[in-house]
């Protein structure tokens, strides 16, 4: 039975940017998502499925033992550390922590689809720099775009969707700059995808500084994405304030078994990473050889800056049964995946009528 709400919602909630999901489409290739494409290493699967004997009880709301274990891990402080229900809600956690309404939160464009949605629906003010011409980060226009009311500014790296990454002298620099009332988020999601040397470790730039914070995620490299579960590095009393706008629970216990056991088998994990950046070098250098731009990349994901010809591209993809992300008018991102997806991603590329 049809029940229309006769209760008003809040005033603009409905013109707020909405979250676009990588689709799923039965019998595709889904290459949209930045997922891993191998499933749960055996020891992983098991200590989920021990922990599954326990869901009768509230997870530890603290989550103290995979803090310990990350804390260990990194060589952090565990008060340096918060986790979150993912990494994207970390991102809100600390919008929420830090923003009133009117203060400005600020990114690159195009970035994480989820900074400029979480940011109005805290009431807080997206300010969006846009990406160079080689669709990285402009620090510098960034660093001018502080004002007295900024509060946070995300730096993906490497972006999403470009895979660029910036590198160590020009964040440090940028670090150095950013006045102490603006609180920079080192966004590394993709992290353990990165090769590049003269791309920092976030966690080395943000020991001793107090104005920076470093998110993770244990849904990329660790292929845990469906078990949400991220983490924060901080200063802490940001980790404290990440603590008191943290929904009770969120991070279930499954998530927080699963997340110690990756930390465990973390070599056997890194070396999957290793085969997905050797096949990433492989799809670009096989698209570039066909004629796509492609901008060199440090996460699991290409990016195709097809501007108005995305939408047509996806399309050609979708009916060579490969799903790829599409932003319209800018570009694809398509995900990296095990050789046989890619080989089918590349064949649907190379197939593509309207790339001249
Ligand atoms: N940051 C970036 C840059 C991302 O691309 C994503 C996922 N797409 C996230 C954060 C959030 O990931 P999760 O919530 O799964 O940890």
């Amino acid at each position: 039975m049809s029940t229309p709400s006769v209760v008003p919602t809040r005033a603009g909630l409905e013109s707020l940017p909405k979250y676009v999901p990588g689709r799923t489409v039965p019998g595709a290739i889904k290459l949209a998502s930045n997922e891993v494409p191998a499933g749960p290493l055996p020891s992983v699967a098991s200590a989920i499925a021990a922990s599954a004997a326990d869901i009768n009880r509230y997870p530890d709301m603290g989550a103290w033992a995979l803090v310990d274990r990350i804390s260990t891990r990194f060589e952090v402080p565990q008060e340096r550390i918060a986790v979150g229900c993912g990494s994207v809600a970390l991102c809100q956690q600390l919008i929420q922590a830090l923003c009133e309404p009117g203060d400005e939160v600020m990114f690159a464009w195009r970035s994480f689809e989820a900074y400029p949605i979480l940011t109005q629906i805290v009431g807080a003010t997206a300010v969006t720099v846009p990406l160079d011409a080689g669709h990285t980060h402009d620090l510098d226009a960034m660093l001018a775009a502080i004002t007295p009311k900024t509060r946070l500014v995300f730096v993906c790296n490497p972006n999403n969707p470009t895979g660029t990454a910036v590198r160590r002298a020009e964040l440090a620099r940028f670090l150095d700059a950013v006045p102490p009332h603006v609180l920079v988020v080192l966004d590394e999601a993709y992290r353990e995808f990165v090769t590049d040397r003269e791309v920092p470790d976030g966690l080395e730039l943000a020991a001793g500084r107090g104005n920076v914070a470093v998110l993770r995620t244990f849904s990329k490299a660790y292929g845990l994405a469906g078990l949400r579960v991220g983490y924060a590095v901080a200063p802490e009393q940001v980790t404290a304030a990440l603590r008191q706008v943290y929904i009770p629970f969120s991070v279930n216990s499954l998530a927080q078994t699963a997340a110690i056991a990756s930390l465990d088998a973390e070599e056997e994990l890194l070396a999957r990473c290793t085969k997905i950046v050797a096949e990433r070098s492989r799809v670009r250098d096989a698209l570039l050889e066909t004629g796509y731009q492609v901008p060199e990349t440090q996460a699991n994901f290409v990016w195709l800056p097809l501007g108005e010809k995305t939408a047509d591209f996806a399309e050609h993809a979708l009916a060579n049964k490969v799903i790829v992300r599409p932003f319209a008018g800018e570009g694809a991102r398509v995900t990296i995946g095990n050789p046989d997806e890619n080989e089918a991603f590349l064949t649907a590329a190379r197939s593509f009528p309207a790339l001249t």
